[in-house]
């Protein structure tokens, strides 16, 4: 189903100028987001920008600042429904210097180093190829370390449990400094005004061996439980306390039920696939239905994991 909600950039011609001061090719005005989603959806951000360094970076914060421009930042939109109306102002991803990741090993400790671009699937191997115990739980989520950082991704353990210091940046403090953070499940206390620039996470150590086959079982596992091959955000209701999203979802006999191009997945009832050419609208009617059926046979109300962004009704 084609999108056809529109909106106005906020950019005026002096601030597309200023922008390509500041990031020369690594901005585009217009760009749409869909391309940057596991989910394949999401309308034009006025302007995307892939930041390359620190610096860069504390130079975009500032031009938010002076402008008082919003800014959303875009780790590998494995967790986001993005409007089809788009997103005003900026859409910010790391790329460059973000994307390093260095290990470090002793008797008894496995340290990882990553910019907030950094893929967690690279790091989950590296890591695991030095034994870092648990990072099997961190495996087979396809993000980024900055955006699962932001979600306190995880399964049994989550990225909280082995955080060691996070650097971010801000408008109001465009240098990198750390903060501390709390983290609670499938959120934190992460300022909503900063972008986390570099992490650093802390392991025990164990055997290799035992950690990369016990990381590997965990990766079939998923393979066969969830449709990995598909467009999706993975889980898209947050597990109510002491139950599964996904029993309560099949339990109204909601696997299967379609919305446009937007479809339940039938092997996983807490994923929503887009199986043809799905609009945001589509995948949020399915959730609110979802969502009210749960409530109104079961009496649980579900709360959504997916952060739904950017411009969604029509003007
Ligand atoms: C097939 C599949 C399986 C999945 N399995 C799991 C799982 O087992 N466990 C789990 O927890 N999740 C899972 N997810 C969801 C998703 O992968 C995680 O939430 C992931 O951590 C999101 O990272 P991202 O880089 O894609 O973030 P995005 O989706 O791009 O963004 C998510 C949020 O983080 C913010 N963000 C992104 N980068 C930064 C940054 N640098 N600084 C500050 N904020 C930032 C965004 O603004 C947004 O609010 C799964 C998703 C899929 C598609």
């Amino acid at each position: 189903m084609s999108a056809t909600v529109q909106s106005r950039s906020l950019l005026t011609e002096a601030d597309k100028a200023e922008l390509q001061k500041i990031c020369g090719e690594a901005v585009r005005f217009d760009e749409p987001l869909a391309a940057y989603t596991s989910w394949k959806i999401g309308g034009p951000a006025d302007a995307w920008i892939s930041a390359e360094s620190e610096s860069q970076l504390a130079g975009v914060m500032r031009f938010c600042l002076r402008r008082k421009m919003p800014w959303f930042a875009l780790g590998s939109g494995s967790n986001l429904l993005i409007g089809d109306g788009g997103i005003r102002g900026l859409v910010l991803r790391l790329a460059g210097d973000f994307t390093e990741i260095a290990l470090r090993d002793d008797a008894t400790h496995v340290t990882v180093q990553a910019g907030a671009s950094a893929s967690m699937a690279l790091v989950t191997a590296k890591a695991a190829s030095l034994g870092a115990i648990g990072i099997g739980s961190l495996a087979g989520i396809p993000g980024t370390v900055g955006g699962s950082l932001r979600m306190n991704a995880g399964t049994d353990f989550e990225m909280g449990d082995f955080v060691r210091e996070v650097w971010v940046q801000s408008p109001s403090k465009p240098e990198p400094h750390a903060v501390s953070i709390q983290y609670f499940y499938r959120h934190t206390t992460l300022a909503r005004d900063a972008i986390v620039s570099r992490v650093s996470l802390a392991f025990e150590r164990g055997d290799p061996k035992t950690v990369r086959e016990e990381m590997q079982s965990r990766l079939v596992r998923r393979k066969a439980t969830q449709p990995i091959a598909l467009p999706n955000a993975g889980s898209c209701f947050r597990n109510p306390e002491g139950d599964k999203a996904a029993r309560l979802i099949e339990a109204v006999g909601a696997k299967g039920w379609r919305e446009g191009g937007a479809e339940v997945s039938p092997l996983h009832a807490n994923f929503i696939n887009n199986v043809n050419g799905a609009s945001a609208k589509d995948v949020a009617m399915l959730l609110a239905r979802v969502r009210r059926e749960v409530y109104d046979r079961l009496g649980v109300e579900l709360q959504l994991e997916v952060h739904l962004v950017g411009v969604f009704t029509d003007e």
